[in-house]
């Protein structure tokens, strides 16, 4: 599969005129692409070596606010610059875009000229690099759910976002003739990302009206991360090429169910076996898996604010609706938090089914590797798989039901502490702390329709 070029490769497209444009991009906190358009010569030129932006990209929201309480920057500090040095092994073709190919970067330190510790692709990497020195690697997917609407983005914004019009008019679970309807968008989606050299696995219609679903290919946690990202990205603009928009928000209406972003993983040996497979098991789980899950179950309060961002996110851990409300693990059962994936196979894994489609991949696929990684080294005992209707099960430890409780959780978490360190805990702690300042002080339409005439 191609689609990813090297630097020679960039530079004969661009000399034979089939790259004119270079997107040179950080991930954001929100897991955004944020960067510069280049024109390709500049960048093979000149821009390839380092290019700049404020540091206040990663100390924003959605709404690019400058929140006070960074460490990282302030007014104060005025707001300075990073370098953002592209990452030449990331370049690859967005075949969506005529002539145009993108890059990703680290982000240094524009003085020490050391990695920023609280960029998103920066903690992965320290997570990844933990696992290595224990001669582990980790290979995770991420589904991507979302819908699609029938009314461009701009059309949504002006009507005040009243005019939510789903692509479809009833629950698309694996319907074919339904997703036929929106192959308009799915079929570039697909087909433009796989030539991005992203191994698409399948799309299917998923289980509401205008919902649909992105499967990609396990991969390393890096590369899982960057496709989760790209295919979001592609998402959204294949949907706005075509008049329609597409939603990633986890709750968009709360009468219907809402959006996640499941995360399988498993760990391979530096030999490329199968770490979490031991055929003698009932199940087919190692002790590896065993301790890696403990951690993994035992830590994701710790680490729910990374699966579930913003006030809104909170709204999808609803009981009956498939998204899960306790922290336990199952076999083969989505009322849980954790599923059991493959048992008795060389495929064997664990799905986390907390994560909402609002996820930043890379730091939700860190913190669980961080959580894993402690179980790894603690060994605290897997609890037994809880069976039936995990919904009605009292006495399972229930997920963070909302921002607040989850920003005391990472607060307060040693386990993030010790794998990111201090300042990245204090840094995203900070980040969910001003998402929920911005909710309070906003009065909502519920609250006015309430009250208005009855209060
Ligand atoms: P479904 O549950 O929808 O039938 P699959 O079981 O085929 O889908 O896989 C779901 C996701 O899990 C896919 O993205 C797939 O690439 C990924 N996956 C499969 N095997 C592994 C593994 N050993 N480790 C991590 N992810 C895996």
């Amino acid at each position: 599969m191609s689609g990813t070029l090297s630097f020679d490769e960039l530079k004969s497209s661009v000399k034979d005129g089939t790259i004119d444009t270079v997107l040179v991009c950080l991930v954001d906190m929100q897991g955004r692409m944020m960067g510069k358009r280049f024109h390709a010569q500049n960048f093979l030129d000149h821009s390839f070596e380092e290019t700049h932006c404020c540091n206040y990209l990663l100390a924003t929201d959605l709404e690019m606010e400058t929140p006070d309480g960074y460490a990282s920057t302030s007014w104060e500090s005025g707001y300075g610059d990073y370098v953002m040095k592209p990452d030449l092994s990331t370049i690859r073709l967005m075949p969506w875009l005529e002539g145009t190919a993108m890059v990703l970067c680290d982000i240094l330190d524009h003085h020490t000229h050391e990695e920023v510790p609280h960029t998103p692709r920066s903690i992965l990497k320290k997570q990844v690099a933990r696992l290595e020195a224990m001669s582990l690697s980790a290979m995770m997917a991420t589904e991507l759910e979302f819908f699609l609407f029938e009314n461009s983005y701009d059309e949504i914004r002006k009507s005040g976002f009243r005019d939510l019009i789903p692509i479809s008019g009833y629950n698309e679970d694996y319907n074919i003739l339904q997703t036929t309807k929106e192959e308009e968008i799915m079929r570039p989606l697909r087909n433009h990302l796989f030539n991005a050299g992203i191994p698409i696995e399948n799309s299917k219609g998923e289980a509401e009206a205008g919902q649909e679903e992105l499967n990609i290919r396990y991969a390393d946690a890096m590369s899982c991360a960057d496709y989760h990202t790209i295919a979001k990205h592609a998402t959204k603009e294949i949907a706005w090429q075509h008049g329609r928009a597409a939603s990633f928000l986890p709750k968009w209406d709360h009468k219907k169910v809402g959006s996640s972003s499941h995360v399988h993983q498993s760990l391979w040996t530096k030999n490329g076996e199968p770490a979490f497979h031991d055929k003698n098991d009932a199940l087919g789980m190692s002790q590896t898996m065993r301790n890696y899950c403990a951690g993994l179950i035992k830590y994701a309060p710790d680490y729910t604010f990374f699966l579930a961002p913003y006030v809104n996110s909170y709204k999808r851990f609803a009981k009956g609706t498939f998204a899960p409300t306790k922290v336990v693990w199952s076999i083969d059962n989505r009322t849980a938090g954790f599923r059991l994936c493959g048992e008795g196979t060389k495929g064997i894994r664990m799905e986390c089914r907390i994560g909402g489609s609002d996820i930043n991949p890379y730091l939700a696929l860190a913190a669980q590797l961080a959580a894993g990684i402690k179980g790894l080294e603690d060994k605290p005992e897997l609890p037994a798989p809880t069976t039936g209707d995990v919904y009605d099960a009292k006495k399972a430890k229930a997920i963070p039901s909302t921002l607040r409780d989850a920003t005391e959780t990472l607060r307060k978490s040693a386990m993030l502490k010790e794998a990111f360190g201090d300042e990245v805990v204090a840094h995203y702690t900070r980040c969910a702390e001003w998402e929920q300042e911005e909710f309070d002080r906003v009065v909502t339409d519920w609250e006015v329709a309430r009250g208005f005439e009855r209060a």
